[in-house]
């Protein structure tokens, strides 16, 4: 398999980037089913032929065994007549993203390396807890933002994922997990974080219509309460995601000066602080019910003194922020530029915004030995390419 590399500019931290064009069809020309709304199913049956009435009904019963049942081929479907399963299933597929590699760390934590189906490899990881499990899930194959502490911002390739590889994603986690059929109770997978590799407000439609299907209650059911969606800061896009998605926000926030946030997101050359605060005031659906989570990465003598968290606590009370912080240790990665706070330090600051009323509590690092944490995700294939390269560059030293 070969990934297409037909380029085309989506946007990057000051100006668009060219990667690799999105898949548009699969290399066997069959239309994917998943992914699409039940109308999508419902006109794409009506499109290759069957009369309106028959197309309505087969997309029903399709969708009831896509997204309730968990089948993963047209056999499976007994109320739909055996003659039909062909006709299908030349026509029509319903795939995951293939797993090439699952990993479980020591912690319980899981990893799974995916490939779409034009060969892109990409990331997700599972975090079990004891009274949740959160699913962290990807939106694009690396990401075009390179914020400098994540190890996704190293990747050169990158395609937006399709809606098919979003809800695929959680349709994997379903399968490992054994959670079909599906039943609200009792489930290991509670919880959706937005939080893998890539931007999801740069690939806003796919994320969009991908979380219609996983928070459709005839689909697959989870809350949008239990979902959170993380940006590191695509102003434009923020109030269209609370309107027309209404997941919780998470924002990566990092720094509280011009001068380090430019250093450490190079989005913020284009969306400054004060811009950034001001549409997280505007998010619709906010309130103190409904907090939005700040994301801050503790990077020792970078963005984490004193007067770093009292000037936080100044910027959210200015803005009337109805949030609540979250630290998180950096996770190292080879070649990092940075260090992680020391614990003291993550302490102290912790406190000061903990002192000022606003919950800070520091995130666990989680599945750190698989390289499962928070911005350790980088494809295994170019860690092997990158760890080539870097006996190479030993050999000609
Ligand atoms: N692109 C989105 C969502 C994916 S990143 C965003 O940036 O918000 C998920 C979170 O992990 C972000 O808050 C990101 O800043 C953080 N992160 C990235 N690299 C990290 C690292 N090496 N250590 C700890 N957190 C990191
Ligand atoms: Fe992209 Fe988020 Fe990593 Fe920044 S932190 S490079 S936006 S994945």
């Amino acid at each position: 398999m070969s990934a297409d590399t037909t380029l085309m500019p989506i946007p990057g931290p000051v100006d668009p980037v060219p990667v690799p064009r999105a898949a548009t069809s699969r290399a066997d020309g069959k239309v994917e089913l998943i992914g699409l709304p039940r109308e999508g199913i419902r006109a794409a049956l009506e499109a290759a032929g069957l009369e309106p009435k028959q197309a309505k009904l087969r997309a029903k019963q399709i969708w009831h065994w896509v997204y309730n049942r968990g089948v993963g081929h047209f056999a499976a479907m007994t109320d739909i007549a055996k003659v039909q399963h062909p006709w299908l299933s030349e026509r029509f597929a319903i795939t995951r993203p293939d797993v090439v590699e699952a990993q479980v760390s020591s912690d319980g934590t899981r990893k799974w390396l995916l490939r779409t189906h034009d060969g892109h490899d990409f990331e997700m990881v599972f975090i079990p807890d004891a009274d949740r499990g959160t699913l962290c899930v990807s939106s694009q194959v690396g990401c075009t933002l390179n914020c400098r502490f994540c190890h996704t911002g190293t990747m050169k390739l990158v395609r937006n994922l399709e809606p098919a590889e979003i809800v695929g994603q959680v349709m994997l986690a379903r399968d490992a997990l054994g959670e079909w059929p599906s039943s609200p109770d009792g489930r290991m997978l509670t919880n959706i974080v937005m939080m893998g590799m890539g931007e999801p407000l740069y690939n806003f439609d796919n994320v969009k219509q991908a979380l219609k299907i996983v928070m459709d209650g005839d689909g697959l059911g989870l809350s949008k309460r239990r979902i959170t969606l993380s940006t590191s800061g695509v102003v434009p896009m923020m109030e269209r995601a609370g309107e027309e998605i209404g997941v919780n926000l998470a924002v990566s926030l990092h720094a509280v000066t011009k001068e380090i946030r430019d250093e450490i997101v190079p989005l913020n050359r284009k969306y400054g602080i004060e811009e950034l605060l001001s549409a997280c005031a505007a998010y619709p659906g906010a309130n103190n019910a409904r907090r939005i989570t700040f994301e801050y990465v503790m990077l020792k003598d970078k963005n984490d003194s004193d007067a770093d968290a009292r000037e936080l606590v100044r910027l959210l009370r200015h803005y009337k922020l109805p949030a609540k912080v979250n630290l998180i240790p950096f996770n190292p990665w080879p070649g990092a530029p940075y260090e992680c706070s020391t614990e003291e330090r993550i302490k102290a600051f912790s406190n000061i915004v903990f002192e000022a009323g606003i919950s800070a509590r520091v995130r666990t690092p989680r599945g750190r030995d698989i390289d499962a944490a928070c911005g350790q995700l980088k494809t295994a294939a170019e860690r092997k390419r990158r760890s080539q390269m870097d006996e190479q560059g030993a050999r000609a030293a």
